[in-house]
């Protein structure tokens, strides 16, 4: 694990960038009671720090800030067509930070956004609102879609707060989707059914060269465990695969790992995804020149980057084929452009 991440995220922002308008505001409180030693900036609008053109997402990541503000609607946006709705009638995702504490480099965050500095909506309470009215059907919400939710826990206290709503709303479904160790915060929090934590593993091969900060292999593997112990549903998220000459050295005892630590029968499902990018996001991600996973020859239809069909069908055929032999194929879900 990056040496940054051995810290936790209080020890991480030297500055903390807060709205005016929420600086009363008792989660702020809490959090910058978090951080006596960072500068405090006030500012108007997160969009005047988080959206000013010209920044360096590249120079940002290496030592991120914190943006305190108050998020206003739309707070839930309808699925993506890049994503697994697990056939709920809603399916919804939902912003309670913007950016990640984590650097991977096949992460669209970097294409998306200009900053690579953290935006954290402390009014937790205003997306529990909008979520309300959509809870007459059975309704997923993903709530670490375009984040890691779990890698900040220990400041926001949103996956926490998001189970206990849940707990009060039988139609309401959670994915809350980590590379985190943190299992921590949520030990004493009762599992659910209607919540699915979602691991995200790659081999520690791949951890090394694309997934800055995060936790090793190993060390997400304990998690889990742990979370199984406690009687969690939990999804394994081997997505995206990413392809290259050692892609079968890599990811096949890469499977072997996975099962010799946890019990396959405890479960909930599987997930294989090969990488697929917006080419928007990837040309953006290109012109940064700083991994070499930008500049692999995807074929791009209809505006998303991916591999080809051939490659595409050895991975999956591959993973398919490795991981059945531990785990049921019809709890195995992959994703094909
Ligand atoms: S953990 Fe997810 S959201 Fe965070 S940088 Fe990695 S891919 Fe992006």
């Amino acid at each position: 694990m990056n040496a940054a991440l051995l810290h936790s995220p209080c020890e991480l922002f030297s500055h903390l960038y807060v709205e005016r308008a929420v600086i009363d505001h008792p989660q702020t409180k809490r959090i910058m009671a978090r951080f006596p030693r960072s500068h405090i900036i006030e500012i108007d609008h997160y969009k005047d720090v988080f959206n000013r053109p010209n920044q360096d997402f590249r120079i940002q990541s290496r030592s991120k800030n914190l943006i305190l503000a108050r998020r206003e609607a739309p707070y839930l946006y309808e699925g993506s067509y890049y994503s697994d709705g697990f056939e709920f009638e809603n399916f919804f995702y939902t912003p309670t930070l913007l950016g990640c504490l984590y650097d991977c480099d096949y992460c669209y965050l970097q294409g998306m956004y200009n900053s690579a500095n953290n935006v954290l909506f402390v009014n937790i309470e205003a997306y529990f609102e909008a979520v309300k009215p959509h809870l007459d059907k059975p309704t997923l919400v993903a709530i670490s879609y375009d984040t890691d939710t779990l890698a900040t826990e220990s400041l926001s206290g949103h996956s926490a707060a998001w189970i206990v709503f849940a707990g009060r709303e039988p139609n309401l479904n959670l994915e809350i989707r980590t590379k985190s160790a943190n299992f921590k915060p949520l030990r004493s929090l009762e599992p659910s059914a209607q919540i699915v934590l979602a691991w995200t593993l790659s081999p520690q091969v791949i951890i090394d060269r694309y997934e800055h900060k995060t936790p090793s292999l190993r060390q997400r593997l304990k998690a889990i465990a742990e979370a199984l112990q406690a009687g969690w549903q939990v999804r394994l998220c081997i997505d995206p695969v990413i392809y290259n000459d050692d892609f079968e050295a890599l990811y096949l005892p890469f499977v072997d790992e996975i099962f010799a630590t946890l019990d396959a029968e405890k479960i909930h499902q599987l997930t294989l995804g090969s990488f697929r990018m917006s080419s928007t996001y990837l040309k953006r991600i290109k012109k940064m020149h700083s991994s070499d996973i930008a500049f692999y020859p995807y074929e791009v239809n209809d505006g998303v980057a991916s591999y080809s069909k051939a490659v595409e069908q050895k991975i999956l055929a591959t993973m398919v084929a490795k991981v059945t032999a531990y785990f049921p194929k019809e709890k195995i879900r992959t994703w094909e452009i």
